[in-house]
């Protein structure tokens, strides 16, 4: 900014008229400017007797004597003020005097000509004991000298400087003043003072002193607790986070945690806490899993949402015509894997038993079943037969009667059979997560794929949604396919076995893929493998070829289709697609 004139000032004759500004070394003690308690004394208004002298120069003005010399006319115009200003001069000279910040003018070496009564009280200098010495009576020496270079180098080049300095009372006190200083020009456009307006800062400065101790703190508090913090605005973005945010985001390889978290929420409790917080309802410890990317098993985390309604920062709410605050959701999640993995191991171990009871009870059915096939088959024959021949005399009459005898007894023989059968129990619908069944599923088999040396390659997907479906079903679907891969692996002469087992959320449903390296199906049983009683393991014994009947079945219940994929020809490939139950019996 270039300087302001100030010529005008330079320009007052030392008259005794009050339009007079006394700047430099040679003014009087407190004359004219104003007394250390000076704005009283300068700020009084004119007398009757300066208001007349006033007024006669301006009337003498208005119509000069035609002999008055030019050189007095102008002087006398002068003293008076220019009679179109709008405001007479000396109304300046009591603005600044009376300005409530500290004011200096000073030479172009920084010797005071004139300080101001603000400048007074603030410094506790009187301005006869400044007025002639340099500015730098000021300094306390805290101040390092680079900033006076820059201070020096911008105003002697006419621009304004602003910055702050650390200044010393006269009494020894420290405080902190923000400085504005401008040069004057004169008409030649040459620096001839210099105009210095400061103010007090040291109150600014604690308090932002203490903001930052306070955000130090906060953050430090934050960054302790262990449990994961973060704080999002409406839009879901990031505003605040502490150190355990910070680490998830690394297991999560970049992935916004606030994002995989958020979602979830959503996916598995069925609600977006976004939305439910700044509708103003809060949630506690709902418990949601993920997964971090190459990791076989899920994290749990507790989650809690809390609303946060900051008050509004526009400086149109600065006198209370504030508009409604941002709202924002403070997400807490606190890591709960390890108890959650206490459970779950025993949860396992019960299921491990169960899964044992209901696979007898499922062999003894399927062995039954199967008897009562192959009972049925020769059975209708017999029927056949009977009904054929009708009634006769003779040997054939005699044999006729014993192929009915023994009819009647195999239809009691199946009827017993049928009756032998193991009901099931039926089994409610629930909200189930195929990544866990399968895992569940994994980890019961795990001392068996270990002892026949299968590495397994498990990818689930990061986020599934969840299906309503029959926990123990899907359950046995899952063993089904992982004992055939197992049984495969067994018949293959490979020396590397895998088992690979994947799953992907489609739209509103998900994808399971197991799969082995094992001999694979030729194509033309593919699609028979479904039927019952198909048998094409090399090892048969236990086997009665229901295992795949009974997957399908429980794959139709789920809404789903099952496949052995024609494209893949490196083993076999099993394709699922499971939706929820349309029925929860
Ligand atoms: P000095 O040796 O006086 O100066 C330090 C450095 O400043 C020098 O190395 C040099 O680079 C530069 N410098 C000083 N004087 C000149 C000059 N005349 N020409 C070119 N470069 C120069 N200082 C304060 O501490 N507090 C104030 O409130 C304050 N208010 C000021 C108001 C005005 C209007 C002006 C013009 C200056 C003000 N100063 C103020 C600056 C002050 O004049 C001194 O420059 C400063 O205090 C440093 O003084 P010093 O004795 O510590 O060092």
């Amino acid at each position: 900014m270039a300087g302001s004139r100030f010529a005008q000032a330079e320009a007052r004759p030392g008259t005794g008229a009050d339009v007079r500004l006394t700047v430099g070394p040679d003014a009087a003690p407190g004359a004219n400017t104003g007394s250390r308690t000076g704005a009283g004394a300068s700020t009084r208004p004119p007398s009757a007797e300066e208001t007349e002298a006033m007024n006669a120069l301006a009337r003498f003005l208005a119509a000069p004597p035609a002999d008055t010399p030019p050189e007095v006319l102008r002087v006398l115009t002068l003293m008076a003020g220019d009679p179109d200003a709008p405001l007479p001069p000396r109304v300046y000279f009591e603005t600044v005097e009376q300005a409530p910040v500290a004011i200096s003018i000073t030479d172009d070496k920084a010797d005071i000509l004139y300080v101001n009564a603000a400048f007074e009280q603030l410094t506790g200098y009187d301005r006869d004991q400044v007025i002639g010495r340099n500015q730098s009576i000021l300094s306390n020496n805290a101040t390092p000298s680079s900033i006076y270079q820059q201070l020096w180098r911008t105003i002697q080049s006419k621009n304004t400087w602003t910055g702050i300095l650390v200044n010393r009372t006269r009494d020894g006190g420290d405080y902190l003043a923000e400085l504005i200083i401008s040069p004057v020009l004169d008409a030649g456009g040459r620096i001839r003072f210099f105009l210095g307006m400061h103010r007090d800062v040291t109150r600014e400065h604690r308090l932002e002193a203490d903001l930052r101790a306070q955000k130090i703190r906060s953050e430090a508090v934050l960054n302790a607790a262990p449990v994961l913090v973060v704080l999002l605005d409406a839009e879901g973005r990031i505003m605040l986070d502490n150190m355990e945010y910070k680490k998830l985001l690394g297991d999560l390889r970049g992935e916004e945690p606030a994002r995989a978290l958020r979602q979830a929420l959503i996916e598995q409790a069925g609600f977006d806490p976004l939305e439910r917080v700044l509708k103003g309802d809060g949630f506690k410890d709902v418990e949601i899993s993920l997964l971090a990317p190459g990791s076989s098993a899920p994290r749990w985390f507790s989650c809690s949402g809390v609303a946060v309604n900051e008050s509004d920062a526009s400086v149109r709410g600065y006198f209370g015509a504030a508009e409604a605050g941002e709202h924002r959701l403070l997400l807490l999640a606190n890591e709960v894997t390890a108890r959650r993995r206490e459970i779950d191991r025993a949860h396992l171990e019960h299921l491990r038993a169960r899964l044992a009871e209901q696979q007898l009870s499922e062999g003894v059915r399927e062995a039954l079943a199967a008897a009562s096939y192959q009972i049925e088959q020769p059975l209708n024959l017999i029927r056949a037969a009977t009904t054929m021949f009708g009634d006769r005399d003779g040997e054939l009459g005699l044999f006729i009667d014993h192929l009915r005898q023994i009819s009647t007894a195999s239809e009691r023989a199946l009827a017993t059979l049928r009756a032998a059968l193991p009901s099931e129990a039926p089994e409610a619908g629930v909200m189930v997560n195929i990544n866990e069944l399968l895992r569940h599923v994994l980890e019961l088999e795990t001392d068996r794929l270990l002892a026949a040396g299968v590495v397994i390659d498990w990818q689930p997907a990061m986020q599934l949604p969840e299906l309503s479906g029959h926990r123990n079903q899907l359950r046995s679907l899952f063993k089904y396919l992982i004992d055939n891969a197992l049984q495969a692996l067994h018949e293959s002469r490979r020396a590397q076995r895998e088992l690979r087992l994947a799953t992907r959320a489609l739209d509103g449903s998900v994808e399971v893929i197991i799969q082995d390296n094992g001999p694979g199906l030729p194509a033309a049983d593919r699609l028979k493998a479904f039927e019952p009683f198909f048998v094409g393991w090399r090892r048969r014994r236990g086997r009665a070829g229901m295992g795949l009947a009974l997957a399908q079945e429980i794959v139709n219940q789920h809404s789903g289709t099952i496949e052995i994929d024609d494209a893949f020809d490196d083993g076999c490939r099993v394709k699922l697609v499971l939706s929820h139950t349309p029925s929860q019996e």
